[in-house]
């Protein structure tokens, strides 16, 4: 057995990074993946999706070509190249974090990981090519991610029922799609597939779509959505998906009545849950539930230098949550204090109009008794995104009763970037006072949390 400073179980952006820190900070360090480097984020999640909402954003500008004074056009839309081009992109980014891990202190190993003792485990390779297999340290960093979870119903086995990584390498554009689930995968598929000319239906068991999120931002992303022709069925419980000879019928209840859906190809998104399984954790006592492993505040499980950071601890499922999540795992067990606020993390959804949040939604507060304020501003009143010809949507900043700052939720163009200055602020316990004085570059989108900031 191999004894080294510190071994990471997966290779996602919470355990490379950490990895790359970690050697940085002198330990030597053995990471072990059983699939490719760069985890769900970097090959079936984040980045390929984004590339999808790229083509998204062209073919919805094309259709607007008029409205710009371009008439005329011609063009064929070919997915085989959206996802050669995804492939291409990926295969940059994972070489990218393959060339980082080469480092003299780092050790990468392909194969998959299970906990022999607290402190040592054991790596399986399907190639069986492994000279060593076992190998111990003081601390084990968990960082295996999360899979797509299947509701328990009939039908969920057919072979046109796909998770969202199946969806980034389709060879043909369905003509109907229908995605169970209106939470932050659906919605994204939901708003590519419809600019890809799919006829696109979500079936949502909650009121809203993206049940976590602000309510009024939800209700306001749905009108949008429906505007383009999704169509969008709330409080539907799905029971079944059964398939005839061209056909999938996806049945639902909706208030008591059993309704259903015809389509083609049927997206499986309700959520995703911790990869436990193979870890050998319950016969070495590391303390997890359905939601994943436990942790405390520095992401350490009940075992001494034993962490989980990620998916994995069921706290927020989020590539940067996971990296930020690492940092600090790495701190505690170098005995370093940071200031990183891990309550603190901005949230974005990459539908048409964007969706980002960060912080309190003005219904939590509600709930818990806080007294709040919230100031609104409305991108139709924004100069840059009228030039831009995308004026849907609002800014609503949360204030608390000294006006510090403590929620921002955006429907817009950009949200996801504007979202970053708040989050700045938040971090600094700045006040609604503080954000008025700072100088905002005119025409900007930025301009609109300063309007915000007047009211
Ligand atoms: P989610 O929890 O966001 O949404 C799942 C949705 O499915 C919920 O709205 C839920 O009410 C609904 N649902 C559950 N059972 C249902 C049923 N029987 N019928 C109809 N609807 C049902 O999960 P997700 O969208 O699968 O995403 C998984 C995770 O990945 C999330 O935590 C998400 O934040 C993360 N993610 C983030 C991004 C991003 O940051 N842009 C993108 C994709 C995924």
């Amino acid at each position: 057995m191999t004894s080294v400073d510190l071994i990471i179980i997966g290779a996602g952006p919470g355990g490379y990074e950490t990895a790359v820190r970690a050697a940085n900070a002198g330990l030597k360090t053995v990471i072990i993946e059983k699939e490719k480097a760069g985890g769900t984020c970097l090959n079936v999640g984040c980045i390929p999706t984004k590339c999808f909402c790229r083509n998204a954003e062209i073919l919805r500008d094309l259709s607007r070509s008029e409205e710009f004074g371009i008439t005329d056009l011609t063009y064929t839309f070919d997915i085989t190249k959206v996802v050669e081009r995804k492939n291409q992109i990926v295969d940059t980014l994972v070489n990218g974090i393959k060339t980082l891990l080469k480092n003299p202190l780092i050790t990468y190993i392909s194969g998959e990981a299970k906990f022999i003792s607290a402190h040592q485990i054991h790596i399986e390779d399907s190639v069986g090519n492994l000279q060593e297999k076992d190998f111990s340290a003081k601390n084990i960093i968990i960082a295996t991610g999360s899979y797509t979870k299947f509701l328990p119903i009939p039908g969920k086995d057919l072979p046109n029922v796909l998770t969202s990584s199946e969806m980034l390498n389709l060879t043909k554009i369905p003509k109907r799609l229908c995605i169970i689930g209106g939470g932050v995968i659906g919605i994204e598929f939901a708003s590519i597939f419809n600019a890809f000319g799919s006829e696109v239906t979500v079936l949502e068991f909650c009121k809203e779509i993206l049940p976590n999120f602000d309510n009024d931002i939800a209700k306001r992303l749905k009108q949008s959505l429906k505007a383009q022709g999704i169509k969008i069925i709330n409080q539907a419980a799905v029971n079944k998906i059964e398939n005839t000879e061209n056909d999938y019928t996806v049945g639902y209840e909706l208030k008591g009545v059993q309704q259903t859906i015809n389509t083609d190809i049927v997206l499986m998104a309700v959520g995703r849950a911790a990869n436990i399984d193979s870890l050998n954790l319950g016969d070495v006592g590391i303390e997890f539930d359905r939601n994943g492993i436990k942790t405390d505040q520095n992401l350490q499980t009940n075992l001494d230098g034993i962490y989980a950071i990620g998916d994995i601890n069921g706290k927020c499922q989020l590539a940067h949550a996971a990296s930020f999540q690492g940092r600090r795992a790495l701190n505690d067990l170098l005995q370093k204090s940071d200031n990183i606020r891990l309550d603190l993390i901005p949230a974005a959804v990459f539908t048409y109009p964007e969706v980002a949040s960060v912080g309190y939604t003005s219904d939590f507060c509600k709930e818990k008794g806080i007294i709040t304020k919230t100031h609104k501003s409305f991108f139709r009143a924004n100069g840059k995104s009228l030039a831009m010809g995308e004026n849907d949507g609002i800014v609503k900043i949360i204030t608390d009763e000294n006006e510090h700052i403590i929620g921002c939720h955006i429907l817009g163009p950009h949200a996801s970037d504007i979202v970053q200055e708040i989050t700045a602020l938040m971090n600094k316990n700045a006040t609604l006072q503080d954000l008025n004085q700072i100088i905002h570059a005119h025409p900007t989108l930025s301009e609109i949390l300063l309007a915000a900031s007047e009211e």
